[in-house]
């Protein structure tokens, strides 16, 4: 059987990120995708079990306490963690998976998965282009995204760290990309 690869996508919010790793699953019918457990308010569009699952803080803390996560952090003041499950859905099978998490996560996957991981950074065209993108989703009020660009610097001097930086300017050439990446990394 061959092995399956963690294929790990981050990005500050609103670089496209969760646009890309869907392009990029859609090209790949047998690459699984990780859906995380977070705390935050369901969007509009979002099915549970599906894009997250959705807990209260409480059923994520017993998830914590039972050791149920195999890297969790607190972003904009909510619980996000990948679920041991769903990376065992993955490896004990030889399937690849793709996952949608945060800088920090992903260098933890990194850690734990060495030899399996693949770490690609999305980094906006610039500061203004990610802040347009974030206020086009409408998903954010003030509060949120100011939140959310707050911790940008952090995540641009992060991102260093991965094996690959893919700039999302023009959509189709970042997806086209990333697909190269992955090509040569499966
Ligand atoms: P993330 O998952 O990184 O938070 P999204 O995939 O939700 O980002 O993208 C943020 C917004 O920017 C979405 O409305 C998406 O449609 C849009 N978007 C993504 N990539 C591009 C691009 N290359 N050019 C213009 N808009 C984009
Ligand atoms: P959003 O609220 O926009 O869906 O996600 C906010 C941030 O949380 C994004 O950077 C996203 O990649 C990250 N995230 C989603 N799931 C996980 C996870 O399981 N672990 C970690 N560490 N970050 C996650």
């Amino acid at each position: 059987m061959t092995k399956g690869k963690l294929i790990v996508i981050s990005a500050p919010s609103g670089c496209g990120k969760t646009t890309i790793a869907k392009a990029i699953l859609a090209k790949y019918p047998t690459m699984l995708f990780s859906v995380s457990a977070t705390t935050r308010p369901i969007r509009i569009g979002e099915v549970n079990g599906r894009d997250y699952f959705f807990l209260t803080r409480q059923e994520f803390e017993d998830r914590i306490g039972t050791g149920g996560l195999a890297e969790w952090e607190e972003i904009y003041g909510n619980y996000y963690g990948t679920l041991k499950n769903e990376i065992h859905r993955a490896l004990d099978h030889g399937y690849s998976m793709m996952f949608d998490v945060d800088v920090k996560g992903a260098l933890s996957i990194r850690r734990h998965f060495p030899k399996d991981s693949v770490l690609i950074f999305i980094k906006p065209p610039s500061i203004e282009v990610l802040k347009k993108r974030l206020e086009n989703r409408k998903t954010e009020n003030p509060e949120t995204l100011k939140q959310r660009l707050d911790r940008v610097p952090m995540e641009l001097e992060q991102g260093s760290q991965f094996d690959f930086q893919v700039v999302n300017d023009d959509l189709n050439k970042a997806v086209a990309e990333v697909d190269e990446i992955v090509q040569q990394n499966l």
